[in-house]
């Protein structure tokens, strides 16, 4: 069967997602969403002029001579905290006294901070003279009602819900988290709680998978391991794509006897995009469109699996989430170690490794063992470094592309 380069694997299957369409989120539901329209400030903020300090509203002129000697001295009229207006206007010798946050009275010019003051009841002393207009906090300085104040596209993140919030935005348009079902596979599999029998196993991947779906901000689904059946195979991806947006099958994709998933996706109608890419590990990758619903088919072993969905998967949820930047940061690296490939071997080999800083430039060294199902090396990387398909060994030196998988994505 001929296999798909790693870059038309993943064309083919970008050119088959699409953000998905916006609706309304509530306001503390939109984190890490992307706006699917411009947010208009329908009012000023702040709403009304008001106090930046705690201290006494004056009139300039009343204070322009005011030293510690000689403190200028002003009938205190009433006592703004926040939250309340105050019915008095500021006139000359006069003064309220203002508490941050506290609607301005009528004819403050500027506020004196509360430590260049001392009062008695009724009266306050000003050590100092002050320009007009200072430690206030006018209508609109922040946002005037009318403006932009964020474009559809943008992420948002903890101060975009600051402000929405102080604007009054309860809910907002957002391009939804895809919902995504795993669905792993195999009777070898128990759960991660339960202690395996001869010939078991726990099963890793429904938890790996699941938490590389939360990490890049899609929703994982709760559902229970798939029964290395056809009817559960069948059954499973018939609830997949009645609930989820995405569905990921794990394991099962292989030529392997008891493999159900292939053939049960193409009896319910699956068009498949691709089913296999020249690399290593990760070669029984698959992409089918079910009902228009992206299936990724991925490789059972555990590190396939997830440098399936750090490469592939990933980079599709986030068009999904209407995200422009789909691909992690990408550098060059020189190789710590030689690394062996036949030079007739078409594929591209993905290597785990730790990036370092050195002199040089970025040193990539191998992490331990790379069998698709070390994930003890999977723990130990930063980046997965690319074994070009084309052209065999490499050299101890030589420049390699990373991807920087701990870093969010640049492009
Ligand atoms: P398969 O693709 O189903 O042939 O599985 C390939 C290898 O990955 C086998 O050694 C499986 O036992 C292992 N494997 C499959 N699924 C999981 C899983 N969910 N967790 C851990 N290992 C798995
Ligand atoms: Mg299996």
């Amino acid at each position: 069967m001929e296999s798909l380069s790693v870059e038309a694997a993943l064309q083919g299957i970008l050119a088959h997602v699409r953000p998905l369409p916006a609706r309304p989120a509530a306001l503390d539901e939109a984190l890490g969403r992307v706006l699917a329209e411009d947010i208009q400030a329908s009012e000023n903020l702040p709403p009304f002029p008001n106090s930046a300090v705690d201290g006494f509203a004056v009139r300039v002129a009343d204070v322009a001579t005011a030293t510690r000697e000689h403190p200028a001295r002003l009938k205190v009229l009433a006592d703004a905290p926040a939250g309340t207006v105050v019915g008095c206007e500021v006139m000359p010798g006069t003064a309220v006294r203002i508490m941050t946050g506290a609607e301005l009275p009528p004819g403050t010019e500027s506020v004196v901070p509360v430590e260049e003051t001392a009062s008695t009841s009724g009266e306050v002393q000003v050590f100092r003279p002050l320009g007009p207009g200072l430690n206030l906090r006018l209508a609109g300085e922040d946002v005037r009602a009318g403006e932009r104040v964020m474009a559809a596209g943008t992420v948002v993140r903890p101060a975009e819900i600051g402000l929405l919030a102080a604007l009054g935005r309860v809910e907002v348009p957002v391009v939804p988290a895809p919902r995504v079902a795993v669905l792993t596979t195999g009777a070898e599999l128990v759960e991660a709680g339960a202690m395996p029998g001869p010939g078991q196993i726990r099963d890793a991947n429904i938890h790996g998978l699941g938490a590389q779906v939360r990490a890049a901000g899609a929703l994982c689904l709760p559902f229970p391991r798939v029964p290395d059946t056809r009817a559960g195979v069948e059954q499973a991806l018939r609830q997949a794509l009645a609930s989820a947006d995405v569905v990921l099958t794990n394991g099962g994709v292989s030529v392997g006897d008891y493999d159900f998933v292939r053939e049960t996706l193409g009896r319910l109608g699956a068009e498949p995009v691709f089913v296999q890419v020249a690399q290593k590990p990760g070669r029984p990758l698959t992409f089918w469109l079910l009902e228009g619903k992206p299936v990724f088919g991925l490789p059972g072993n555990p590190v396939a699996a997830m440098v399936c969905f750090e490469l592939y998967v990933r980079p599709a949820l986030r068009r999904m989430m209407g995200l422009e930047r789909l691909h992690r940061p990408r550098a060059t690296a020189k190789l710590a170690e030689d690394y062996r490939k036949g030079v007739k071997d078409p594929r591209t080999h993905w290597l785990r490794v730790q990036l370092q800083p050195s002199p040089g430039g970025w040193v990539a060294t191998r992490t331990g063992p790379q069998g698709s199902g070390i994930l003890s090396s999977m723990t130990k990387a930063n980046a997965i470094a690319e074994i070009p398909a084309l052209g065999g060994s490499l050299k101890a030196g030589d420049d390699v592309t990373v991807h920087l998988t701990d870093l969010p994505e640049d492009h």
